[in-house]
């Protein structure tokens, strides 16, 4: 079938680059690579062990000609990118040497692959759904941080979580319908319209939500919300100031409120980062007694990551410990501040606490505060933390979640006409159809084939 045969394309970009990379995928893809490759000491190449590498030379087989020098890797089926067995042959770039290479892999029983092909079949062997797809190509084309970012997340499944959660909430609603019109004696109807309402307004607000987080004006509110907990005096403003003090800190206004506040934005390694209360922080004077244990925890559940600072100058009190019981499970980098004084703080009462995400600083001199940057950047791009929010930046994700909108809206008129229920639940059905487009649950082949003709080809 021609779904499933050995495909095989160039998956670097086209040039003198330092290496290339063809990539074949498929039943065959070993064997071809086999056919055409001579190891150091006539070693074969079809034993070679899953995830590992071998070196060699590709011959033109009827010639017995040294094409290129190569690294052979081999991912086994379904461990692999495609889910499918892959090879990666790793030759010297040079548009010549690599072409002919791939010309010779054709010869032997692969095909040419379409543009997106790979992504595809990792699509239709499901192992990722069709937002993770389009995130592979966005992540091609990304061009900002930001937008790289939103790829990253939607390819981590976000936002197909996100969807797959509205999805699960309208089909309760169908069931709810459907099982009071299964009972017409009981005369639910009135009682299951107002819950139904009720859950399509929830839903509605939901919807819009996403479709918010489209309008680029917004992108700013992205980014991690972060912040920084710790005793009176500890040294929270002195780290804020130099965060602040950066030339790229950002400050934006958000409207919305009763009195607009400023939120600040600062720029850590191109994250956008959040902080969150920095009033709070820096009036510490006034406030010193009502920032007490509880309202911290507050602050820690509205966090997307905890800098909790303790002054390592001093030793710890109940108080410092509540709260590292408190964070111990969350997503959380400790500072033990003021390392340019002698330390007292004993670094086995901190046994409970991850020792990686411990650092030492000074907000005075700014030692440590670079370390604790790139902590923060790595913990983001290891996905270890997101921001709470999900950004639609895919016009296809957006015009579905309107129409999806669309259908909600008039299902819940329906219902508040008083016509019978069933009726709003054909809308209901639609909301829940238009949704799993965006996932590919419900999608039509056509618009796979042109989702996926977007590609380059090799991805
Ligand atoms: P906050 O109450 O947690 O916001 O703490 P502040 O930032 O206001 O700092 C309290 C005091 O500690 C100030 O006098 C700071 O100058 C001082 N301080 C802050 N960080 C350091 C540090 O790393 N080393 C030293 N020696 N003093 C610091």
């Amino acid at each position: 079938m021609r779904e499933f045969d050995t495909i095989a394309a160039i998956a670097t970009a086209i040039g003198e680059g330092g290496i290339s990379i063809i990539r074949l995928s498929g039943d065959k893809a070993l064997k071809i690579a086999s056919s055409i490759f001579k190891g150091k000491n006539d070693r074969p190449l079809n034993n070679i062990k899953p995830y590992t590498m071998r070196y060699g030379h590709i011959i033109d087989k009827e010639t017995e000609e040294i094409l290129d020098e190569v690294i052979v890797s081999y991912m086994k089926a379904p461990r692999s990118f495609t889910s499918e067995d892959c090879v990666e042959i790793n030759c010297h770039g040079g548009v010549f040497a690599t072409n002919r290479i791939l010309e010779e892999i054709i010869k032997n029983g692969a095909r040419n692959a379409e543009p997106g092909e790979f992504t595809k079949r990792a699509f239709l062997n499901g192992r990722i759904d069709l937002t993770q797809a389009e995130a592979v190509i966005d992540l091609i084309k990304a061009k900002t941080d930001l937008s790289m970012k939103s790829a990253l997340l939607q390819s981590e499944g976000r936002i197909s979580k996100e969807i797959n959660g509205l999805r699960q909430r309208l089909l309760g609603v169908i069931a709810h319908i459907e099982a009071t019109v299964d009972f017409p004696e009981e005369d639910l109807e009135e009682i299951t319209s107002k819950q139904v309402s009720n859950n399509l307004r929830e839903i509605i607000n939901e919807i819009e939500h996403l479709l918010a987080t489209a309008d680029e004006g917004k992108i700013l509110r992205e980014g991690l919300n972060m912040v920084i907990v710790g005793k009176p005096n500890v040294g929270k403003s002195s780290l804020l100031n130099s965060l602040l003090m950066e030339k790229r800190a950002i400050v934006t206004e958000v409207a919305g409120t009763t009195r607009d506040v400023i939120e600040e934005y600062i720029n850590i390694n191109g994250i956008p980062v959040k902080i969150i209360d920095t009033a709070g922080i820096r009036e510490t004077e006034d406030v010193v007694e009502k920032i007490g244990v509880e309202k911290s925890k507050e602050k820690i559940n509205e966090a997307d990551i905890i800098v909790f600072m303790l002054d390592s100058s001093r030793n710890l009190d109940d108080e410092d410990k509540e709260i590292i019981e408190y964070i111990k499970d969350k997503k959380y980098v400790v500072l033990l501040n003021k390392v340019d004084l002698n330390k007292k703080l004993v670094l086995d009462e901190l046994s409970g606490l991850n020792m990686e995400n411990i650092m030492d600083i000074s907000a005075k001199t700014g030692e440590g505060i670079d370390k604790l940057k790139s902590k923060i950047k790595d913990m983001f791009f290891s996905g270890e933390i997101s921001a709470t929010d999900v950004m639609i930046t895919n016009s296809r994700h957006k015009e579905a979640l309107y129409k999806s909108k669309e259908r909600c809206v008039a299902a819940l008129n329906t219902l508040d006409m008083g016509i019978s229920i069933d009726l709003a639940s054909i809308d209901v059905r639609s909301a829940w159809m238009d949704l799993g487009q965006i996932t590919g649950e419900t999608l039509e082949e056509d618009i796979i084939d042109k989702i996926f003709s977007e590609f380059c080809i090799g991805k």
